[in-house]
């Protein structure tokens, strides 16, 4: 039997396709632990997956630990791979333990947790935003010295569930309380350590910062233009890359993403880094994920941008091999765009709008529907189960993939049941 070298990969939802499509063009095997055992049918497993273990990394994580122990000593794998938030720290935990390539657990931990990335980043001399770390709602005082408007968000949160702006000081001890409730309750955040962060809003468009690690060498793969998000929710909904910068402030997000990844101790694998750019000041990072961002979509806005397998080249980093861009100058090939039709009010789903015929236009590479009329959608800060609809596309140009987003803004929208 041939034996393709494995990788583990560590909550990859399986419905989101790159990252599997990624180690079959990397020549990789892939075992899977599913995100939630619900969501997969062991029947139907994309390609390269060989198998699943299904664990409940989050009620036991020692367990799952010893079980990726007991698989490497009887079948190998050569890498893990976290493909969510939570699964950073186990990901690190077995990567030390059997000696693969990974993060150091300190680092894991660090880059879980917003108000140990904020206080990294002032220790390294890199712009913060004023901010409180509250360890319970009643603290919500402390957080009066900080100019409004603020921003209120869980210290371990992702995707900007439960991440809500305050204008009127008047309301924060409200929003404080609301967001500890979510933060605590659904998203699953409560218990020892419990930490909710108020911070100064940084006013400015938002950016993501797309990049690999090989053996601490950060190489940044793609700047992606999210636009104004001025809140009070931050649903993403627009990307776009390269991002329409001018190549100074370019210069300067770069540096300040790569000193960020030193910061963190971040030193190996893919990162997703944020920023917002505010007018006179420049970039301020407001956190970085340690994986593949988007669950894998934003693979598309690096290959089809810059030419860069993305997914690929962190799977061979994870396997301990050197990753094929490193090699490469950096190009630009090309306009990437994706969509990500908003929830807006939420409800149940009586149908979409402006979908039908999208696949066929000449710009879109990929529209994956992911929920189904009937499905009940709850709006931003709720957390929701998946994005209803994402589009993928490519132009010719900067202002063509600005155009074609507001042509999907006019014409694609979910139509919710009446109450
Ligand atoms: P999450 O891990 O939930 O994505 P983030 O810290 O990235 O948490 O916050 C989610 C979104 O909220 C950001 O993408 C940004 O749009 C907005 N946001 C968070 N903090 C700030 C801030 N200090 N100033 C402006 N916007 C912010
Ligand atoms: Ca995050
Ligand atoms: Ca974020
Ligand atoms: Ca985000
Ligand atoms: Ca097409």
């Amino acid at each position: 039997m041939s034996h393709r070298p494995r990788i583990v990969l560590v909550h990859q939802r399986d419905y989101m396709p790159w990252v599997f499509e990624g180690a079959a063009r990397a020549g990789f095997d892939l075992v899977l632990l599913p995100w939630k055992a619900l969501d997969l049918d062991p029947a139907d497993l994309p390609d390269p997956v060989v198998s699943c273990l299904f664990l409940d990394t989050e009620a036991d994580m020692a367990g799952a630990v010893r079980a990726l122990e007991d698989l490497h000593a009887r079948e190998g794998f050569e890498g893990i791979m976290a493909c969510s938030e939570l699964a950073v720290p186990l990901v690190a935990r077995v990567a030390r333990s059997l000696g693969l390539v990974g993060l150091d657990e300190e680092t894991a931990l660090v880059v879980r947790d917003k108000s140990l990335m904020r206080e990294r980043l002032r220790d390294a001399g890199l712009p913060v935003p004023g901010f409180v770390a509250l360890g319970a709602p009643e603290e919500w005082q402390r957080a009066r010295g900080l100019r409004t408007p603020l921003v209120v968000k869980p210290a371990t949160g992702y995707s900007s569930f439960g991440v809500v702006r305050v204008d009127d000081a008047d309301d924060l001890e409200a929003t404080v309380h609301q967001v500890w409730k979510l933060s605590g309750g659904e998203l699953g955040y409560g218990g020892d350590g419990h930490t909710v962060i108020v911070e100064e809003y940084l006013d400015g468009p938002e950016i993501s910062v797309e990049s690999l690690v090989h053996q601490g060498e950060v190489r940044v793969c793609a700047i992606n233009y999210k636009g104004e998000m001025p809140g009070p929710y931050f649903e993403e909904v627009r990307f776009r890359s390269p991002a329409p910068l001018p190549p100074d402030v370019l210069a300067d997000v770069e540096r300040q993403v790569v000193a960020a990844h030193a910061a963190f101790g971040v030193t190996t694998g893919a990162t997703h880094t944020e920023l917002r750019l505010c007018r006179g000041t420049g970039p301020f990072v407001l956190e970085m994920g340690a994986r593949i961002g988007g669950g894998g979509f934003l693979h598309h806005l690096v290959q089809a941008s810059s030419g860069i397998d993305f997914a690929a080249e962190a799977l061979r980093i994870c396997a301990g091999r050197r990753p094929l861009c490193w090699d490469e100058p950096p190009a630009v090939v090309g306009h990437a765009a994706a969509y990500l039709v908003p929830v807006g009010a939420g409800g149940r789903i009586e149908r979409f709008h402006g979908l039908d015929g999208l696949d066929g236009n000449p710009e879109v590479d990929r529209v994956l529907q992911l929920m189904c009329p009937g499905q009940e959608v709850r709006p931003y800060p709720a957390p929701l189960t998946a994005h209803p609809v994402l589009v993928m596309s490519r132009h010719d140009s900067d202002a063509r993939a600005a155009a074609f987003h507001d042509e999907l803004a006019r014409s694609v929208w979910i139509e919710y049941q009446r109450q």
